[in-house]
């Protein structure tokens, strides 16, 4: 059948990813004209509501003849592994690049992954009608960058349809059909997969090789598990139901399966038997089982439900195989879950969902990385997720963090700023190449590559980079090492006890401004008592920084007229002997939004 085409769109955020994908189906008759919305293939609210494509629904075009398969790559690096298997599943993509912005970091990176994949690239300029437009500044740019003519980059204007056509005779003439191998057993990759309640599993696949019906039995070779196909079909792009998915094509295939655990993307479905006889099929390269890269201590507020939010952490599980959570308890917080993201967008979206699906306010705890914990005793290692799992100073041989690989662009002007902005970070400058030297544009970038702690993409990064490159700078990250590190746990005692739960991973050289920024946020968030309360930062047992809370001072001798010194003396001795007691016995009750003030994010 070389009659098929599979392609993705290759687009940073808002460059018109979604709106091209509304012209191809509208123009392919896709779509109905009565029920075509905007955005049609953006499936969560929260990507309607935001503009931003987190998961494009699959779909199938027919188009003189020919069965055109977009599917999507998420376009953020938190996806970086979902990207990479979208892109093993196609033999083409469609580089969008807005006229008015240029290429951006993120875009540039999956390019590269593209290239990898040995993908045909049609580069494309979009949103040509806009005044601003600069088409021919973007053109130089991706003719260097992909070397070729200027001439081979087609200009679109997505909204208006200005030559969408030439771009699907362009994806049919340049993109090559799939390779097929009918005559072998079935073997396919999972590139997406999604949980219907009524359905159950629904996998997303690329058959590689054979052919797969209705009733046959099938194996999912990393989670080793069987099943029987009870549907396939293609992506209308409702699921339709079709007799069979043959090499080439995309599609989906409907199992028994309850839940997304046992069906992983970059996993490989296989035949059980071909033939008449059962057969042991190999898996497709490139499988990785993804784990999660940052932490943080989920919570219920006041009067919400401990089990409500472990309901939907558990069904949010079922459609998101990468969000993990275990018990853990706050004596501040209360009940609730560590969870594990792969990122911040990862933990924002969750958040999100659980606010929008299951009407959860949650507060969330500062997000930490997972530690590396070499001990003193037989070297063993552990992972460590959360203060409260650091384990004694003395117990500690050595300590890693991960790192991760960035890659900035950005107009040259903000490669000052940048290059201090990654130093601050306790990052480390690796190179800095021109991307459009050799042309005489008005705009020259720049890309910075360099390496930071995560710790220090946790801490707002992104959102310092912004400012420091007024907007203009992009960046991506990707996970490069773990390597050794100087941290240490900083507890708290309030009135000489401690308080778990605020307690802390901090690096050595900065906990003495860190342990002095926490108690000072207590003292001025804490309500007075009656008796004087110490508030310390501590570690090892070292206090490295404190702060007191005077009492409050009742007027006892208000109610006294006149000048009976004695007796006034003899109230505030009274008093005194018993504000001695109550700091014996002093307790203090810190209130929740204390505790929210220095926890959460
Ligand atoms: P995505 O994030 O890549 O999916 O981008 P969208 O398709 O959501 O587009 C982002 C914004 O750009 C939306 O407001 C679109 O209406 C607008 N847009 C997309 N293509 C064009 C175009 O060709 N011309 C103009 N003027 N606007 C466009
Ligand atoms: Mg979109």
């Amino acid at each position: 059948m070389n009659n098929i085409r599979n392609f993705c769109i290759i687009a940073h955020i808002d460059h018109g990813k979604s709106t091209l994908a509304d012209r191809l189906l509208e123009i392919t008759k896709t779509i109905p004209q009565r029920k075509m919305r905007e955005q049609y293939l953006d499936q969560m609210d929260l990507e309607r509501e935001r503009g931003i494509t987190i998961k494009l629904q699959p779909v199938r075009m027919v188009w003189h003849n020919y069965i055109l398969n977009l599917i999507d790559t998420p376009g953020h690096v938190d996806f970086f592994y979902e990207v990479s298997r979208s892109l093993a599943a196609v033999e083409g993509a469609i580089l969008l690049v807005d006229a008015t912005q240029g290429i951006q970091a993120q875009t540039l990176s999956t390019l590269s992954m593209a290239l990898k994949e040995g993908l045909t690239i049609i580069p494309v300029v979009n949103k040509i009608d806009l005044a601003n437009a600069q088409p021919e500044e973007v053109i130089k740019e991706l003719s260097v960058l992909l070397k070729v003519k200027p001439e081979e980059v087609l200009k679109i204007s997505a909204k208006k349809g200005t030559n969408v056509e030439k771009l699907l005779e362009r994806i049919i003439k340049k993109i090559p059909s799939p390779q097929e191998k009918e005559d072998a057993p079935f073997r396919a990759l999972i590139f997406d997969s999604r949980f219907d309640e009524y359905k159950g599993v629904i996998i997303y696949l690329k058959v590689v090789e054979g052919e797969i019906k209705k009733g046959e039995k099938i194996k999912l070779l990393a989670s080793n598990r069987e099943s029987e196909v009870l549907e396939v079909g293609f992506f209308a792009p409702d699921l339709k139901e079709s007799a069979s998915l043959k090499s080439g094509e995309i599609g989906y295939l409907i199992t028994g399966l309850k839940d997304l655990k046992s069906c992983r993307v970059g996993d490989t479905v296989a035949q059980v038997e071909y033939k008449g006889t059962k057969i042991q099929v190999q898996p497709l390269p490139g499988y990785k089982e993804v784990k999660p890269m940052i932490f943080a201590g989920l919570y219920c507020h006041e009067g919400t439900n401990f089990e409500k939010l472990k309901d939907a952490l558990e069904k949010l599980k079922l459609t998101d195989a990468a969000l993990s959570f275990e018990l853990e308890n706050s004596i501040a917080l209360g009940p609730g879950f560590r969870g594990g993201f792969l990122g911040l967008l990862h933990l924002e979206i969750i958040q999100e969902r659980l606010r929008r699906e299951f009407g959860l306010e949650v507060i969330i705890t500062s997000p930490t990385p997972a530690y590396r914990v070499i001990l003193k005793k037989n070297h063993k290692e552990i992972i460590v997720h959360s203060p409260q799992e650091l384990p004694r100073p003395e117990e500690i041989e050595y300590v890693e963090e991960p790192w991760m690989k960035i890659e900035i662009i950005t107009p040259e002007e903000y490669i000052g700023p940048l290059l201090k902005l990654i130093k601050d970070n306790r990052g480390k400058f690796v190179s800095l190449d021109y991307l459009n030297q050799n042309l005489l544009s008005l705009r020259k970038n720049v890309m910075i590559k360099g390496e930071i702690p995560l710790t220090s993409l946790i801490a707002n990064f992104y959102d310092k980079l912004k400012s420091v490159s007024s907007g203009f700078a992009s960046f991506n990250y990707e996970f490069a090492d773990y390597r050794r590190t100087d941290i240490v746990r900083l507890d708290v005692l309030v009135a000489g006890e401690l308080v778990e739960a605020l307690s802390m991973i901090v690096y050595q050289d900065t906990a003495y401004s860190s342990a002095r920024k926490i108690v000072r946020t207590l003292k001025e968030n804490l309500p007075r008592q009656l008796f004087e309360v110490k508030i310390q930062g501590v570690i090892g047992g070292k206090i490295i920084a404190s702060e007191r809370i005077p009492p409050l001072r009742k007027d006892v001798i208000a109610k006294l007229y006149g000048g009976d010194v004695s007796r006034k003396k003899k109230l505030l001795e009274k008093q005194k002997r018993g504000k001695k007691r109550m700091k014996l016995m002093g307790k203090v009750s810190i209130p929740a939004k204390v505790y929210l003030k220095i926890l959460s994010r």
